[in-house]
């Protein structure tokens, strides 16, 4: 394995969502000329995100991979360096801290983990086996590939909502399947859903099984009230039923909350001096895109007032 130990940078990222590049932006403008590793998804949740319509200054709403790329040419503008890879281990038990990816080793002052969530899965039947083949967690990636055919989107949160309703772009018909007979979404998304006419929704009800063999056919649907079974034909399904914390790496290392969310002081400290953490990483209750960006551009300050002060 290469060895750089006599590189110690002075503050690495991990993550490069809205938290991870906001916090490069206020890093390279205080001249800590940060490293930021990207992980896989770049641009994190927010990129596959179809239309952002609540970051402020946007009031026509502007798309998600568009504002990171914004937020990347401005961290860049400013001498934030990208590494688009993964980091596979930490060592934080002293500083610097040591990172390591599939084939090289990295030491720095000072951690911003801004690692996001990933979407939940229902671990159903036929849901492993057809993702890529009508299962998807993203209906900005693909949406398209639904032209004039039947979807189901499973969930009744705001993303459920707001990704069904772009979904309408495409499909002929958009069916919503919700667990319970209330809606989780804000009320402004419930009524722009409802007044959809290609929107129609299917309440009480739970997802047991997705059929089909070479591409997705349909759904197995039992109804949780009366105990009913039936089959919905669906050419694809899109599923948001949540997220969990990417805190795998950080198991038994830094302080997580009962949901593996990493525990922040009001200053974005996690229990080891010099790592700091921001965006839904560390934010199990707001979770947009505005929050993570401000918590990101607050552990950047954060950061820099640690290394200043020498401790
Ligand atoms: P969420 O609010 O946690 O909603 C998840 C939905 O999935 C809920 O309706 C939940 O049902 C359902 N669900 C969970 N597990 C399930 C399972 N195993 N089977 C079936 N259904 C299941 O997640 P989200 O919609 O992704 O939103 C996450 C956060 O981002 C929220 O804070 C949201 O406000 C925010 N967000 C905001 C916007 C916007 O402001 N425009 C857009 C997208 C997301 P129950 O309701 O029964 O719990």
């Amino acid at each position: 394995m290469e060895n750089s130990e006599k590189t110690v940078e002075k503050v690495i990222i991990l993550g490069s969502g809205p938290a991870g590049l906001s916090a490069a932006i206020y890093a390279a403008r205080a001249e800590l000329h940060p490293l930021l590793f990207t992980g896989t998804d770049v641009g994190g949740q927010a990129a596959t995100t179809s239309v952002i319509e609540n970051y402020p200054g946007f009031p026509e709403g502007v798309g998600g991979n568009q504002l990171a790329d914004l937020f990347t040419k401005n961290a860049e503008k400013f001498g934030a360096r990208f590494e688009y890879d993964m980091v596979t281990a930490v060592d934080l038990s002293r500083r610097p801290f040591k990172l390591t990816t599939y084939g090289k080793e990295y030491f720095t002052q000072s951690l911003i983990i801004t690692t996001g969530a990933s979407p939940n899965k229902l671990n159903i039947a036929g849901e492993k086996e057809l993702t890529g083949r009508g299962v998807s967690y993203c209906a900005t990636c693909d949406g398209w590939f639904f032209k004039d055919k039947k979807v189901a989107v499973v969930g009744g949160g705001d993303s459920a909502l707001e990704e069904g309703i772009f979904l309408t772009r495409y499909a002929s018909s958009v069916t919503i399947i919700h667990r319970r007979n209330e809606l989780r979404a804000g009320v402004l998304l419930q009524k722009r859903a409802k007044e959809n006419p290609k929107i129609s929704f299917i309440l009480d009800t739970v997802v047991e099984a997705i059929e089909g063999k070479d591409a997705v056919s349909g759904l197995e649907l039992k109804n949780i009230k009366n105990g009913e079974s039936n089959t919905l034909a669906v050419d694809g399904v899109f599923i948001f039923v949540g997220h969990s914390p990417n805190t795998d790496l950080f198991r038994g290392v830094l302080d997580l909350d009962e949901k593996g969310y990493i525990r922040i002081d009001e200053r974005m400290r996690t229990n080891i001096a010099g790592v700091f953490a921001a965006g839904e990483v560390a934010d199990s209750r707001y979770r947009q895109v505005v929050t993570s960006a401000g918590m990101g551009a607050a552990a950047a300050i954060e950061v820099t007032r640690f290394l200043e002060s020498g401790e």
